[in-house]
């Protein structure tokens, strides 16, 4: 028989002296328990992307047509290297579905524009996104990296 810890073996409190956990604590257990790690925080008020697609952070904003809106990215690894993010929160590009889609599409058409008017297309671009943590992601509200200026290395690290 596996040995009681003594901790354990020794304590006599009665169960009710247990602390109750607050609603919230309790709240974000289950989240926690039922969803995967990433997608707890789909708190929107807590999401950078959100934040700064509302404003409520500063970000250099080279585009915006209310549904993408196009930053530069704070750690650039190219010499232009832009983040297509769409307004709406979702978390990986694994959580797309029918109805959302279609976004992405338009973020390859907007890449190819932006690229074009730079003056990059012809010398080429690179749009990559990230899923999870092994793709790399680091922020988990979608968005696609647009990076050109350089010639890009293949297979990515
Ligand atoms: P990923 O690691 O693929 O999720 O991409 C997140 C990207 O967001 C990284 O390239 C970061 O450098 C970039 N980033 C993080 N915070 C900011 C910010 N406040 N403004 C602009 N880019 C950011
Ligand atoms: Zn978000």
């Amino acid at each position: 028989m596996a040995a009681v810890p003594r901790h354990i073996a020794s304590s006599n409190r009665p169960i009710r002296s247990v602390r109750r956990a607050s609603p919230v604590a309790t709240q974000s257990r289950i989240a926690r328990r039922y969803l995967t790690w990433h997608e707890v925080p789909t708190v929107m008020s807590e999401c950078l992307f959100c934040k700064i697609a509302n404003g409520e952070l500063p970000a250099e904003k080279v585009h915006d047509d209310g549904e993408l809106f196009a930053i530069k990215d704070i750690n650039p690894a190219a010499p232009t290297h832009l983040l297509i993010i769409p307004h709406r929160h979702i978390p990986t590009i694994a959580d797309l579905d029918d109805e959302t889609a279609g976004l992405v599409g338009r973020v390859y058409r907007l890449a190819a524009d932006i690229a074009r008017e730079a003056g990059a297309a012809d010398n080429g671009y690179r749009v990559v996104s990230n899923c999870n943590r092994d793709g790399g992601q680091t922020v988990y509200h979608i968005h696609f990296h647009l990076l050109f200026g350089r010639a890009m290395g293949w297979p990515p690290g």
